[in-house]
């Protein structure tokens, strides 16, 4: 790609390289081909981003609530003006198709503005005292210097509504950004440099992923940190902070669950969830995963759903009318061969795809496999890919008790004609997260996060900025 930038490091006010100069390579997922590189961190860049964090935090929590908002908002509109820019890099580096890459990118910004505008309304309040002449404050002050570690599905997407909630609340931070995709979320940081972000309130570092969380979790400078990524990894770092009582949020994988029942619009239950599903080819923690269909439906909506899988254009996301590009990274394709040939082996009924496409680029087929044997990896690992996987249930009670037996619990998905059986199942499946009837997650203004293995903490609506957040309590009485 002609455009792709040498992606560098943000550190106190610079963009700089490496002190050691080192690189790492990025690869074009569609191409294999290396279009640029990315400044790798060592520790004394490191040590550089936390001292910086520590002045930039000085200066960010004396900023007014009012000066940050209007940071945050010149930031979310330069952001915009660049879109189009910027998501040619997303889909070079990341190989999610064109539209999708520009349309992340406008939803970065929107995040901005309702994060800028929460920020205004985090407020404290005053009790009222025992006894006259007293007052009891209840402040809320910024937690201070944040670290956070993004992956590379939604380049934009994971880094900035941890950036954008942790700035709103007057915190500093410094953002680990995924090494297979750079240059997009640094363009996006370079929107608040451009916007006028004070020196050292940003930082953006890239390297080996378990080095720089085990020198920053545990370094004293940061008091917070936020994570998502895979729930071993997320396992491992919520250890690392509690070792060190740092507050943690962790946006980690999940399984959905998709229920359909037979009094649903069964044709639209299918569009709908195989739109979804095959979404950045699969590679979403909230993705669609085990559709369960009530048996009366089973092969009508699995025609429907195979027939729009088997339809869906694959190929470089830069060309027109792609519906899906290729996996992430090399690591993925043989994750999902070996997926697949385990739920066939073990009676599983291929319906559509199950092959990589083509040797060059890390493309595989839109995948539905139905009747699958509850041991089947598939129905237990998070896929991660373009991987559906369709069982029948009979009746409610058994639907419930699939959706619930995995240790994941983020998203899930309920298509139903019944006003009584939707309130049912939204009050009996465990997730962070349930759609009925339509696909209405991740707004900027609504939760985002997950219970059990799928992690703590919400990265939408309001509660996005109460991690960044602590609470003092002030009492007074006159003199
Ligand atoms: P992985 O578990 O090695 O890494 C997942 C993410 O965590 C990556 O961004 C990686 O850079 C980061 N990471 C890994 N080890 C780390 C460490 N010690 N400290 C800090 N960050 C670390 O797996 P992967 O091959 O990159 O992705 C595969 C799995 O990760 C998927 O199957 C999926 O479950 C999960 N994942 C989830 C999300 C999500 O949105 N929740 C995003 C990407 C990947």
């Amino acid at each position: 790609m002609a455009n792709y930038p040498k992606v560098q490091l943000h550190i106190d006010g610079e963009w700089r390289d490496a002190r050691s100069g080192k690189v790492i390579e990025v690869i074009n997922p569609a191409t294999e081909e290396v279009i640029g590189t990315v400044a790798h961190a060592g520790k004394v860049d490191l040590d550089e981003a936390l001292e910086a964090a520590e002045r930039g935090f000085a200066i960010w929590r004396k900023t007014s609530v009012f000066e940050r908002y209007k940071l945050m908002r010149r930031a979310a509109d330069i952001l915009r003006s660049r879109a189009d820019a910027i998501a040619a890099m997303m889909t070079a580096e990341q190989g999610k198709p064109l539209p999708e890459a520009k349309m992340e990118t406008l939803a970065g910004a929107d995040i901005i503005e309702w994060m800028a505008e929460e920020g205004r309304r985090a407020y404290g309040r005053v009790i009222p005292a025992r006894a006259e002449g007293i007052y009891q404050l209840v402040l809320r002050e910024p937690v201070g210097p944040v670290a956070a570690f993004t992956p590379w599905n939604f380049p934009i997407n994971q880094v900035v509504r941890k950036l954008s909630a942790a700035l709103a609340t007057g915190n500093s931070i410094i953002v680990k950004a995924p090494e297979e995709t750079p240059a997009s979320p640094a363009e996006l940081i370079r929107a608040f440099v451009d916007a006028g972000i004070p020196k050292g309130v940003i930082g953006l570092v890239y390297g080996v992923p378990a080095e720089i969380s085990s020198y920053l979790i545990p370094h004293p400078t940061i008091r917070k940190i936020t994570f998502t990524g895979s729930t071993p990894v997320g396992k491992m770092l919520a250890g690392l902070a509690g070792q060190h009582m740092k507050r943690a949020t962790m946006e980690l994988g999940g399984h959905a669950p998709a229920i359909v029942f037979d009094d649903a619009d069964i044709q639209k239950a299918a569009k709908t969830l195989a739109v979804s599903k095959f979404r950045n080819a699969g590679q979403v923690c909230v993705s669609p995963t085990r559709f369960l269909v009530q048996e009366r439906s089973f092969d009508e909506f699995l025609d429907t759903f195979t027939s729009y899988a088997k339809s869906l254009k694959v190929g470089n996301g830069m060309d027109e009318g792609v519906a899906m590009g290729p996996l992430a990274n090399d690591r993925r394709v043989p994750t999902i061969e070996t997926l697949v040939q385990d739920a066939v082996q073990r009676g599983a009924k291929l319906q559509a795809g199950g092959n990589r496409i083509g040797n060059k680029g890390y493309f595989y087929e839109p995948t539905v496999i139905s009747d699958l044997p509850l041991d089947a990896r598939a129905m237990n690992e998070e896929p991660f890919g373009p991987l559906a996987l369709v069982n029948r249930f009979s009746d409610f009670d058994e639907v419930v008790q699939e959706s619930n037996r995995l240790p994941f619990g983020l998203a899930a998905y309920a298509f139903t004609g019944s006003a009584t059986t939707a309130q049912r199942i939204a009050a009996s499946v465990e997730t962070g997260m349930m759609t009925i009837n339509h696909l209405g997650l991740a707004l900027p203004e609504v939760p985002f996060g997950g219970v059990k293995d799928s992690g703590y903490g919400s990265e939408g609506g309001s509660e996005a900025l109460e991690p960044y957040l602590v609470t003092k309590f002030v009492t007074q009485a006159g003199l």
